[in-house]
């Protein structure tokens, strides 16, 4: 099946990362899932799909909650009929020693960043299986990999996400539905920018530790996912692919 007969929902595609997907994939000829929290983001993004000749439907909610996810699909299935491709790209960090990290954000980043992608990819398996095919593309993070200090349930969440997908890869394989990760490195997102710009994060610090000396974009990331979602992909389950201008390959101190 051709991108452009496809249904994609980007979970998380109000800003960031999950809009880059989101406008790509429309560029292609898929029909879109916008979702976020606050109803005006995912609502502009839709406006710029239509703006450039695409097709959208904005569907904030909740995805960490199984009746707000119950729902989305509902929808989906209202307005699309089924659903091709799903991407879990919502997603979000608490930075702070572990010792004054709460209860709370440790709900809250495990609830956003794991759990909602079991409740989406089980909703969306649910109208995969029928079909016999379905692409899931998970996003985590370097984090996952390779820990930073102060964000324990961010990077024990995101390794989660890693090992999630292969666990549903090799129990939906037999279905034809390929679930792969991607583990973006350090992405020149707005907050990222605003950090650097405020002094809170050492940017050339960073870049040089990337041995590719640049950011990643986006669009990086966003190709990344088009590439798994694609039809010359389906041989391809079980995997994270990494990000990251080289980060996690680098072994070196300078
Ligand atoms: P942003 O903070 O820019 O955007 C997050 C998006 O997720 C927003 O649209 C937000 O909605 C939405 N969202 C948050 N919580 C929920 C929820 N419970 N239900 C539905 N939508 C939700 O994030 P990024 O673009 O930076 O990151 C996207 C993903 O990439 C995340 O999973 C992140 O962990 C991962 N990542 C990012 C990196 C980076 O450098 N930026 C590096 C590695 C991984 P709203 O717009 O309404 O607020």
């Amino acid at each position: 099946m051709k991108l452009q007969d496809k249904v994609a929902l980007i979970t998380g595609s109000g800003r960031g990362i999950g809009r880059a997907i989101a406008l790509r994939f429309a560029d292609e000829g898929a029909s879109i899932v916008v979702n976020s929290v606050h109803k005006e983001n995912s609502d502009a993004v839709k406006k710029e799909i239509e703006s450039r000749g695409g097709r959208a439907i904005s569907v904030p909610c909740d995805v960490s909650k199984k009746e707000s996810v119950d729902g989305l699909f509902e929808t989906v299935q209202r307005e699309y009929g089924s659903i091709d491709v799903l991407v879990n790209n919502a997603g979000i960090n608490i930075v702070k020693p572990a010792m004054e990290m709460t209860e709370a954000n440790w709900d809250d980043v495990f609830s956003t960043n794991l759990k909602s992608i079991f409740l989406c990819s089980k909703a969306a398996a649910a109208l995969m299986i029928p079909k016999g095919s379905g692409q899931i593309i998970n996003i985590s993070s370097i984090v996952g990999i390779n820990p930073f200090p102060n964000r324990a349930p961010y990077a024990t969440s995101k390794a989660g996400v890693i090992m999630l997908t292969r666990e549903l890869a090799i129990e939906w394989a037999r279905h034809n539905i390929t679930v792969n990760a991607i583990a973006p490195g350090f992405i020149l997102t707005d907050m990222l920018k605003g950090r650097i710009a405020e002094g809170a994060i050492n940017g050339d610090a960073i870049l040089k530790r990337v041995p590719l000396r640049r950011f990643g974009l986006v669009e990086d990331i966003a190709h990344a996912v088009l590439f798994l979602a694609d039809e010359g992909s389906s041989y391809i389950t079980g995997q994270c692919i990494t990000v990251d201008g080289g980060y996690t390959a680098y072994g070196f101190v300078e």
